[in-house]
């Protein structure tokens, strides 16, 4: 039995997959509606000519540009397509007219790879305070902060790749603009996932996690009125991704943004609950974190290589999740855990399942 009242839905649009499939935050499965788009596209490319196909098919991409910027809240002419969101990261930074030795804030769940990036640059990184063990922002020691001293800007991942910690980035955004310094956010784990409509100078994001888009096709959009000025278009482009993600965002805006978000939050509590107390693990977040991710620690004494095992043991039992190390989130952790990230379609029975062979592993 599905868990949201959509599983059937979302189930229905895509091929049975393989194995039970807990990994949405490293790239969702793609419709059967978005692949045919795809395909077709190549088709298209090859019958016609690629920049002929590309024109037949303008009003489409126009539509999902229109989609995506609805989904952040901003206009279509401050979006540019790129590649993955690490690269709409790199051309940001590479575009941006910032001082030398540049001053960013980030939070304790920032990506490694973003982190190399600003340190290949010579940023100063300092980290902002949390309220908690999950790494919240704490918003409040933030804006006393800002008073005394501002960054060149502020980075935050909204959701990163370690944790399911959900940073309150309105309310970072508001302090930070009060105070003339520039926000960037990485929606790389919430678009399609948590409402991003959000008034940040800069955010970014990719196609294929929870929008559940093909891969290759990533996007950064600049506020027309920030102050940055960068031309950030790619110079070629994986057409036929843009118009598969635009199914994406088709079927996305379909089964209703707010009920999507709202289901998947709900499948985070759940799932949460399930694993509570299962073996030696220990469930990372609180159970009612506003998202579909949940991690898990392993059992104390376990290091890296233990959870990789456990990982490769899981998906051998036909399980597919994350095993997630410490790069992900230097300044948070040094600990190796176990993420699991189901999307609309997930079951009761499913969960039972992992519960089942987690208690198997611990042992
Ligand atoms: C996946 C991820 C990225 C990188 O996205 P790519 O499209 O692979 O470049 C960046 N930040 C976070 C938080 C991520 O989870």
């Amino acid at each position: 039995m599905y868990i949201s009242e959509l599983g059937d839905l979302w189930h229905r649009a895509r091929r049975e997959p393989a194995t039970v499939h807990l990994d949405s935050a490293a790239a969702s499965r793609s419709s059967i509606e978005t692949i045919d788009a795809v395909t077709a596209h190549l088709w298209r490319e090859a019958e016609r000519g690629s920049y002929v196909a590309e024109d037949q098919v303008s009003e489409l991409l126009l539509r999902c540009r229109r989609d995506i910027t609805s989904l952040i809240g901003r206009g279509d002419d401050e979006l540019y397509f790129r590649e993955s969101a690490r690269s709409a990261l790199r051309a940001l930074l590479t575009g941006w007219q910032l001082p030398l030795s540049a001053s960013v804030w980030v939070g304790t769940n920032e990506f490694g790879p973003n982190l190399d990036e600003f340190e290949r640059r010579g940023y100063v990184v300092r980290t902002m305070p949390t309220v908690d063990t999950g790494g919240h922002i704490d918003t409040d020691a933030l804006q006393n902060m800002l008073q005394f001293e501002q960054p060149d800007f502020i980075h935050v991942c909204h959701i990163g790749a370690h944790s399911a910690t959900v940073q309150p980035v309105a309310r970072v955004v508001e302090l930070a603009r009060e105070a003339g310094v520039p926000v960037v956010v990485d929606m790389a784990q919430t678009l399609g996932h948590l409402d991003c409509v959000i008034d940040a100078d800069v955010v970014y994001g990719t196609s294929r996690k929870w929008l559940a888009g093909p891969r290759g096709v990533g996007f950064v959009a600049v506020r027309d009125d920030s102050k940055l000025s960068v031309n950030l278009q790619s110079s070629d482009a994986y057409i036929a991704g843009r118009l598969g993600l635009g199914v994406s965002l088709q079927e996305y805006h379909t089964l209703g943004a707010g009920r999507v978000q709202k289901e998947l939050a709900r499948i985070g509590r759940v799932t949460r609950e399930r694993l509570t107390g299962v073996g030696s693990w220990e469930v990372v977040e609180s159970v009612d974190e506003p998202c579909a991710t949940t991690t898990l620690a392993p059992p104390p004494g376990w290091d890296a290589t233990d959870v990789e095992a456990a990982a490769a043991r899981l998906l051998s039992n036909g399980i597919l999740l994350t095993c997630a190390h410490p790069w992900r989130a230097p300044l948070a952790t040094e600990q190796s855990v176990l993420r699991v990230s189901p999307h609309l379609d997930v079951s009761y029975g499913q969960l039972d399942n992992l519960a089942a062979a987690l208690r198997e592993l611990s042992y």
